[in-house]
């Protein structure tokens, strides 16, 4: 989070951009895991599994049918079918090793073990199904129903590669070769925490002035979507004491970690900035977009030498004591293990679409894996809109695929979290440009 400076779009205001390439600068991949292949699922693996034998590894049928040589059927046809002893029968799983002679079939099932000298395969649709003896109604060209061995992969060629984020046809792919367990980053531990003595549990009841907390329940679930196993911690009040002690709790837990709250433009009641700022690790920032520009970003230290399990539970307030409490003084590089923070805002709309458009990606990084980002596609607007000079907005919009078009929702301030429960996008309107009008293309980014 150093050399801000280049990246200033305006005033003081970062880009998206920039602030989005100094997270990602700072986020370092999880130490890969040996994970059951039955646990790999929707995890980003972190090794190239190539096949240790070709795929398949012998040569077997296709079909039901019957193993033959070519000149054996050739000159066999509806008028004038042919027939020959069946001498054998083999089965999928069948390990014993046959041989075919001329003149002679031999019954086998589809994934079967082709029988030594068979040229083809007739399959019983073109017979008469018979098991002593076979009447064939058709030729069959040489290789005809037969799977050979290498034909799906070659040994030693990459079936799946490092970085490859695990789908089911990938889990089959590698189960198919033959691994039940790969190498693949952890499922990031996310701990999310939210601040304000306005907050209230969801299910207790509220008196006007206060509100029950959304945005830690909707975080925790965005980054659950991302692939994450994350947890939020109970409200934390607007008292400078409490934050870093709340969030101190979080660290030996979490891979990441995500704030909301008390980081507007400079208030008393900014507890969050307040806490942190000593640190010297978070730089907050005012970036360019709306809703959203006050953010957040650092990392928040461990102690290097403790084990996960054991690490010292010392407060930051003390190690910086330690210190001296000197404002500003960063933790020594290499000394410590960082955890990443973000310190998005309170507003629900503004935390919302800081973490699609920040939170979304470093989560993708903390896995190696840097395709977590929304997907982009561009639509008609079916009406109007405004966005300020100078920042870039994400407006909440109703994205009709299937038409290409975007419709922006009434009721765009960042506090409207209603409109955010319509919204299945977001309308990404650059700096520069004030407004847009109705038949005009937009950049849409798709809600997860
Ligand atoms: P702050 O960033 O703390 O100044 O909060 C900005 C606005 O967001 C205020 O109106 C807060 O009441 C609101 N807000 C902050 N945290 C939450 C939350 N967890 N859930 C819902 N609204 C919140
Ligand atoms: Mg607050």
């Amino acid at each position: 989070m150093t050399d801000t400076h280049a990246h200033v779009v305006a005033g003081d205001l970062v880009s998206v951009e920039a602030h989005l390439a100094d997270i990602l600068g700072t986020i370092r991949p999880l130490a890969p895991t040996e994970l059951s292949l039955a646990d790999a699922y929707g995890l980003v693996l972190a090794e190239d599994v190539t096949a240790s034998t070709p795929l398949p590894s012998f040569d077997n049928s296709a079909m039901d049918g019957y193993a033959v040589r070519v000149a054996d059927v050739a000159s066999s046809s509806e008028a004038t079918p042919v027939t020959l002893p069946v001498v054998a029968e083999v089965a999928a799983g069948d390990t014993g090793a046959y041989a075919l002679q001329a003149g002679t079939a031999i019954r086998i099932m589809t994934g079967a073990m082709l029988p030594h000298g068979a040229e083809a395969v007739v399959p019983v649709e073109w017979t008469d199904g018979g098991t002593a003896r076979v009447t064939i109604r058709g030729q069959a060209e040489r290789g005809h129903a037969i799977r050979l061995a290498g034909g799906d992969a070659r040994a030693g060629e990459v079936l799946v590669g490092a970085g490859t984020r695990l789908h089911p046809m990938h889990i089959a792919v590698i189960a198919a070769a033959g691994r039940g367990a790969v190498q693949v980053r952890p499922q990031p531990r996310v701990a999310v925490l939210s601040t304000g003595s306005e907050l209230a549990e969801p299910g207790t009841p509220i008196v006007p002035g206060r509100i029950w907390d959304s945005n830690s329940f909707m975080i925790a679930a965005a980054a659950r979507e991302a692939g994450c196993l994350a947890y939020r911690q109970a409200i934390v009040p607007d008292r400078p004491e409490e934050v870093l002690p709340a969030i101190e709790d979080q660290l030996v837990r979490a891979d990441l970690m995500i704030t909301t709250g008390g980081v507007s433009m400079g208030g008393e009641y900014d507890v969050v900035k307040a806490a942190l700022r000593r640190l010297g690790t978070i730089e907050f920032r005012k970036v360019a977009m709306q809703p959203g520009m006050p953010q957040g970003f650092g990392t928040v230290a461990l102690p290097a030498s403790a084990a996960p399990e054991d690490r010292s539970r010392r407060s930051l307030l003390g190690r910086l004591a330690d210190r001296g409490e000197v404002a500003e003084s960063p933790v020594r590089p290499g000394e410590h293990e960082h955890v990443p923070i973000f310190t998005l805002p309170g507003n629900p709309v503004s935390a919302y679409v800081s973490f699609q458009v920040f939170a979304r990606p470093a989560i993708g990084a903390l896995q190696a894996d840097d395709g977590l980002g929304l997907e982009q596609t561009r639509a008609e607007l079916t009406g109007p809109l405004r966005s300020p000079p100078g920042r870039r907005s994400f407006l909440r919009g109703v994205l009709d695929r299937s038409r290409a078009l975007i419709t922006p929702l009434t009721g765009q301030g960042s506090h409207q979290v209603a409109t955010l429960g319509r919204a299945n996008a977001l309308i990404v309107v650059p700096e520069q440009v004030v407004q847009m009008h109705q038949g005009e293309t937009a950049d849409v980014l798709v809600l997860p």
